[in-house]
This record gives C-alpha cells, structure tokens and sequence, in this order.
C-alpha cells in the first residue's frame, strides 16, 4: 500500500526552462518570494523582511504549517540566539525538567530519565510548544515588519529564465505567477516543488520516515500527577524497541499543558518491508500495558500523519542555485528528530545571504553561497557531520534498537528476580542466558562499532 503511494508521486516532467522576461517586466516583482510558512520559511521572511526586504510568504494550506499537526519540543539555546527571550512573547507550553529514554518489550520497560530543577531556570533547555502557535508567532513577527503572506496558495513549480529563478508559478486558489530575484524553497520534508522543478532529487524511502502521531487531551494536573511534575514543568520520553515493531525506529511522548503527544515512525521502506501499517504501530505503543495507564481517561483530539527526512549529512541536496535557495527540511536539515531549530537557522543565513546579494544586485551562485558557508560554519552543519555516521550504523545492524533492548530488559528481569541460587550462580545463569541471545564476540564487534561512531 504504501509502494503504491510512493510509486503514485512520481513526478511530472515539465520543461523547467523557457523565456519569460517579457512577461515578468510587466508585473510587480518581489526582491525574494519564499514558499512554504513553516519555521525556515516564516523565519527567513522574517529577518528578510527586518532588514527592509520587499518580502512575499506562499503558504498552501489555511495556517502556518498545515503540513505536520500536534505538539514537539523546541531546544531553547538556539532560539533563544535568534529570538532573545522568546518565551515572553511565544507561547510555550511546559519548561522540559525531565528527559529520558523508555527501553520497551512486549511487556517490560527499562528507563533511564533525568530530571533537574537546574533545567528549570532562564535560557532553559528545552520547552514543549504546539507547532500552530510557534509557527503562528513567526509568521506574525513577519507580518509585522512588512512581509506579504499569501495563505491558500499552493505553489505547482519554480519559473526559470534560462537556469536562473525568476518566480513561481501557483495552481490554487487559481492559476498566478509571482516574481522575484530570489526564491527561497522552504516547502518541508519531500519538497515536491523542489522535484517538479528539477532542483532536489527524490528522497529515498530509506530516507524519509513516516511518523504517526495522535494528541490525547487529559486534565494538567492529572499529566503532572502521572509524569511526577510540578505544576508548569514537563516531560519528554524517547520510546526504543517494542514500538517500532523489531526495526531501528523511534517514537517519543511529549508533555504539553493539557494534553499528551505520542508519535512513532519508520522509514517508508521498513514500512513497506513489513507490512505493517501506519496506525497499527502507533496502537502498538498506545495498548502498551505501561502507556496505556498513562492514558486512563484520556480523549483524542488530533491525529495525523508527517514525514521527516532522516538520510542526515550524506542525503543534503544542492542547496544554492541561480536565484534559488533550499532551506529546512526541504534540504534535508534535520539531525535525529529535531528540525525546528535548524529550519530557523537556515531561514536566518539564507536571509542574510539573499540580503548580500540585493546590496550588490548579483543573484548568482557565487553570491548565494554565503548561505552555504554560513551553515557549514555553524551548528547545523557541524552536528550533522558529526552524526552522519549514525545513519549508515543503523543500516549496517539493523536488529540495533530491538535486539538491545531485548537484552537490556532480559537482563534487567533476571537481575530484580528472585531465584533460589546463590549469588554467583545467579550471575552465570544471566551470563548465559543474555549470551545466548546474541554471541558475546558479536556483542563486542557491535560495541565496539557503536563506540568508533559516538567517538566520531
Ligand atoms: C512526528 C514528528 C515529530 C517531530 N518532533 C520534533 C521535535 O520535537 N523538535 C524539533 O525540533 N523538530 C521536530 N520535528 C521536525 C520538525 O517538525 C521539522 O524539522 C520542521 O517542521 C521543519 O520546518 P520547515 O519549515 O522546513 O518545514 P515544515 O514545518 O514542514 O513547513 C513547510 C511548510 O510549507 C508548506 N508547503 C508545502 N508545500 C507547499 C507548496 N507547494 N506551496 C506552498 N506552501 C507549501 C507547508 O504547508 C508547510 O506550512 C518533528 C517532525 C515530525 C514529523
């Protein structure tokens, strides 16, 4: 099923050149159109827009975002670099005090959580938000230093003199063509603008995963009761095994003020590998004898789909082309699960790439590439390099997350059992059983690899 769905999308082939200056003269042209009112593009238009750009926002859905729905969390160092004090004006939802890992069997689960008050003080760490209003404030903070936005208005391809972006062409609410020096693709995960238009590949179904995720509303005081949180404070808790039904997914749960996210996700070809679908994995972790306590009365109030481009440094498109930009998930900017921060950043050094090019009036590769410097010289590009081998190390064991976990749980079991053995037997007996799961020689060659990638 999902085969067919990925073999449907490919995409059409449309001549990507032609001549359109006559008709472009004639029109009001922008100094740079961005498309797509996510974090990368409301934050590009933004700070373009700040420093006296003549700026239009395309957005295809009804509000900001409307690609993904639920909840997610925001690390606060970077934005709080970009947007000083955002939290005063942005709202959040809970300060993150307690982070931790849930290593799930069938019917066991291992954590390993921290929680500190110390993360509970300005800049803070990290904070749970509702992607609506975070993208909201962005794109109002836009508005309001004289960027355009364009709801409704869904952008089909990217117009070309020659090989150099001139515009976009819109299909709905009806057909439109707008006009720009720069374009500034920043359509999210797949971007389908970038494929119609010859300027990004497609994504591999290795690449991209499919995250299922439901928001299950419940009193604040019963979340904070249930999570061991004080008024306020909140939770994130990484899921491993179980819920990704034996492959190297991942799924989270997200504390927000009244309500609790769950997500879960694979990649599109272990999806298509097992056979198993989208919301069964997701029922998976919600019939969970653990979970499911937490949901006691709990009511669903949004559920959805997303994907997130997970291939990380190795799968980066071009990203600088003639008059055209790639910023965001659209360029594949995400490390692990967390994309929200790298999108703002490369909003941030596209706009300060476009701005150079309009102060010397020269569109060209040369001139835009100061968005690529400026990335590769930053955290982004840095933390992607350095778990660009995280990639191919799950490829490389694929029984990673669930065989560990397995062994992880099993050992922990026997270890709180009591059996009427002395100690040292005890010790032997779990010895052999964990060995007979996995060889301890391939148990070390596993470590060992896992200790070249973290060491990097
Ligand atoms: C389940 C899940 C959980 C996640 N959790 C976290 C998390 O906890 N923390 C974190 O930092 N990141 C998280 N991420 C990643 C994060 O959501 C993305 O990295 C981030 O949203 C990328 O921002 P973006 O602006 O590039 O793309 P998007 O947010 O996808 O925005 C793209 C925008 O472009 C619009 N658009 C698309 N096509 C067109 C078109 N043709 N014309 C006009 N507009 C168009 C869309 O409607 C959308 O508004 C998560 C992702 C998923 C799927």
């Amino acid at each position: 099923m999902l085969t067919d769905w990925y073999k449907a999308k490919k995409p059409r082939k449309i001549g990507k050149q032609g001549n359109l200056h006559n008709e472009s003269s004639n029109v009001k042209k922008y100094d740079v159109i961005v498309v797509g009112a996510g974090p990368a593009g409301a934050s590009a238009a933004y700070f373009m827009a700040k420093e006296g750009l003549d700026v239009l926002l395309l957005e295809r859905g009804p509000f900001p975002g409307s690609k993904s729905c639920g909840g997610t969390s925001l690390i606060a160092e970077h934005t709080h670099k970009l947007f000083p004090n955002f939290w005063e004006e942005c709202h959040c939802e809970r300060i993150v005090i307690q982070q931790g890992y849930w290593f799930m069997t069938e019917d066991s689960l291992l954590s390993s959580s921290f929680q500190s008050m110390k993360l509970a003080a300005a800049p803070y760490n990290h904070f749970t938000v509702k992607r609506r209003s975070l993208y909201q404030w962005l794109v109002d903070k836009a508005k309001a230093v004289g960027a355009f936005v364009y709801f409704n208005h869904h952008v089909a391809e990217v117009i070309f003199d020659g090989t150099q972006a001139i515009g976009v062409e819109v299909s709905l609410p009806q057909k439109s063509r707008f006009f720009a020096n720069v374009i500034i693709l920043a359509d999210g995960a797949n971007s389908l603008v970038g494929e119609r238009s010859g300027l990004i590949p497609r994504v591999s179904p290795e690449n991209l995963a499919l995250y299922v995720k439901e928001t299950i509303a419940l009193p604040a005081q019963v979340i904070e009761e249930r999570f061991n949180l004080s008024p306020g404070y909140g939770s994130l808790i990484g899921l491993i095994g179980y819920p990704t039904a034996g492959f190297n997914g991942t799924g989270s749960i997200h504390t927000f003020k009244d309500s609790i996210n769950i997500n879960v996700g694979l990649a599109i070809s272990d999806f298509a590998i097992s056979g198993i679908r989208p919301h069964e994995l997701l029922d998976r972790v919600k019939m969970h004898p653990f979970i499911q306590t937490l949901l006691i009365g709990g009511k669903t109030i949004e559920y959805g789909g997303s994907v997130i481009p997970e291939g990380g440094y190795h799968a980066i498109p071009k990203l600088v082309h003639p008059g055209l930009l790639v910023i965001g998930d659209a360029a594949s900017l995400v490390n692990g699960t967390h994309g929200i921060n790298l999108a703002m950043w490369s909003g941030f050094f596209a706009s300060r790439a476009v701005y150079e090019s309009k102060k010397n009036r020269d569109f060209s590769v040369k001139k835009l590439s100061l968005y690529r410097t400026l990335l590769d010289e930053s955290f982004v590009m840095q933390d992607l390099k350095a778990n660009a081998k995280i990639a191919s190390l799950q490829r490389e064991l694929p029984y990673l997350f669930d065989l560990y976990t397995k062994i992880a749980n099993d050992t922990a079991y026997h270890v709180a059992k009591v059996y009427s053995m002395p100690k040292k037997a005890k010790r032997k007996f779990i010895f052999k059983k964990i060995t007979s799961i996995q060889p301890i020689l391939k148990m070390a060659s596993d470590i060992w690899k896992i200790l070249k990638v973290v060491k990097g």
